[in-house]
This record gives structure tokens, sequence and C-alpha cells, in this order.
């Protein structure tokens, strides 16, 4: 487990990775940090990385999390502000790969109450028959999201919509097109949006075209909406967007039910 990077403070707290590798599922895949990173460090002869096509368990993955939970825990007592951990920010949370080692995690994440979990997948069909049993309308510290970058991929969101959970995310970074009108009729039931990230991974010259209009959009059907937009910080100007930062993101608290249950009914 890993404080997040400046860059990511603000959207998360820490990252956490139960496992490692993926495989890819969509354009927005094309230049996944995962890989790119992975596959230049095995390069470069850093040992023990393993192969970026190979869904790898991490060594005490279900460990460290915990000091780390003692410490919100204290924490929590001073500042009232619960720690937020991205989940798997080097794989996919639901990857049927990973399905023997699921259970240790949900139960991990039961362990940590000071933690929420912010987990994020590009495959919401996989998700309800990956659910731990007593998974309810949703454990209160565990955020579902779920990251589109075409229109074609907008039934993700509707996907997402069915699994019943305190809150629901949307990650569109990278986006590769303009995504309205059509999200505005996709985005209801969320309550979280994370925006404005072009491809990173990469060289200039390889990057497909990222027009910040398109983010523009986006953060005005949330402010219309009155959901909670973050621009990531690959968004315009570092994380500013028309020179204003947004880094709205819902209270970090686990009695409050902010997000929706199945199909989006408010709670
Ligand atoms: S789903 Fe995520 S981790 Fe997996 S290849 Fe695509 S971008 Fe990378």
């Amino acid at each position: 487990m890993k404080e997040a990077s400046k860059k990511h403070r603000g959207q998360h707290d820490y990252t956490h990775n139960f496992w490692l590798g993926c495989h890819k599922v969509s354009e927005g895949c094309k230049h996944c940090y995962m890989f790119v990173t992975q596959t230049s460090r095995r390069k470069a002869g850093w040992k023990r990385v393993p192969d970026p096509n190979v869904v790898t368990l991490v060594k005490g993955a279900f460990k460290t999390p915990l000091p780390v939970q003692r410490k919100a825990q204290r924490a929590r007592r001073e500042d009232r502000r619960y720690k937020s951990v991205f989940a798997c920010s080097y794989s996919d949370f639901f990857l049927p790969e990973a399905d023997a080692w699921r259970d240790d995690a949900w139960a991990l994440i039961r362990r940590t109450p000071n933690l929420i979990w912010q987990i994020s997948t590009k495959r919401p069909e996989l998700i309800r028959d990956r659910l731990p049993a007593d998974w309810g309308n949703g454990y209160p510290n565990v955020w579902l999201g779920t990251s589109v970058e075409l229109k074609k991929h907008l039934s993700r969101l509707d996907t997402l919509r069915k699994i019943p959970c305190v809150l629901r995310w949307a990650d569109f970074a990278p986006t590769l097109e303009d995504l309205m009108p059509e999200l505005s009729e996709h985005i209801d039931g969320f309550g979280w949006v994370c925006g404005g990230g072009k491809e990173i991974a990469c060289s200039n010259k390889e990057r497909r075209p990222h027009d910040l209009q398109w983010t523009r959009n986006i953060r005005d059907l949330c402010a219309k909406k009155g959901i909670p937009f973050y621009s990531t910080a690959f968004c315009g100007d570092g994380s500013l967007l028309d020179g204003v930062a947004h880094n709205e993101i819902p209270p970090l608290n686990p009695s409050r039910r902010l997000g929706t249950s199945a199909e989006g009914k408010s709670q």
C-alpha cells in the first residue's frame, strides 16, 4: 500500500494493489499506464516486475493495509476524516483471473472501516457475480466506479447503476471523443465524476487527440446535475480547467449514504 502520488492527492490518499496485471479490453486501454510502466521497468532490468499480461497476486496484499487502517482510525479522532484508497491501479479488481483471491480482498476491506475503497473497473458486467454474500446495499466503505472513453461504452454506466452501492462514480480518463449530449442520459445515479484525463503514458506523437471542450461539457453537466466533479492532474494546464481547479469529492464518511441503491433510487 502506498501513499498517493502528488498528482493524485486529493482524488485519493493511498493506492493499493491486491494483484497486478490485466488484459486490454477497449480503446481506452491502448496506452494503459500499467502496461507502459511495467514493460519499461522489465526492459530496464528491474527485478520481480511481473509480466503485465499475467494477473499476479501481490505479496502481503491482505496485510499491508492494516497498519494504514490503524493510522486512519487514530487520525479520524483528530481530523474526523476517513482516508481514501484507490484499489487496483495496476489491474482490474473484477478480473476473473483474480476470483480465487477476491474473498480475501473483501474480508480485508471489511476489516478496514476507516478506509474508503474506490474501486473502478472497465468491466462492470463482472461485478454482480463477484460481490460478497453480505454485500447487501453495499459496504459502507466501498465506492464502485467505471471508466468510459467513448460513447459506445456509456452502457457501462447503466450496468453499474444496477449494482447497489453507497456511492457510484465515473471516470472519464482518457476521453477519446465528446460524450455529450448522450452522457446526460446515462449519468443519473452517480455521486462523483472524475474527468479531463488526456493520455499520459505515451509520447506526444502517439497521444490521441484530446479536446478540452469535451471536459468542459462534462464539468458543465455535473454542475447542472449537482454531481461533485474532480478534474484530474492531466486535464488542461495541470489539473486546471480554464484556470480553475475542480477538486470536488463527496464527503469521506461511510455513515452518510451519498449514493444510491440499485437503479439509481436515492436512499
Ligand atoms: S482495464 Fe485498466 S488496467 Fe486493464 S488494460 Fe485497461 S486501462 Fe489497463
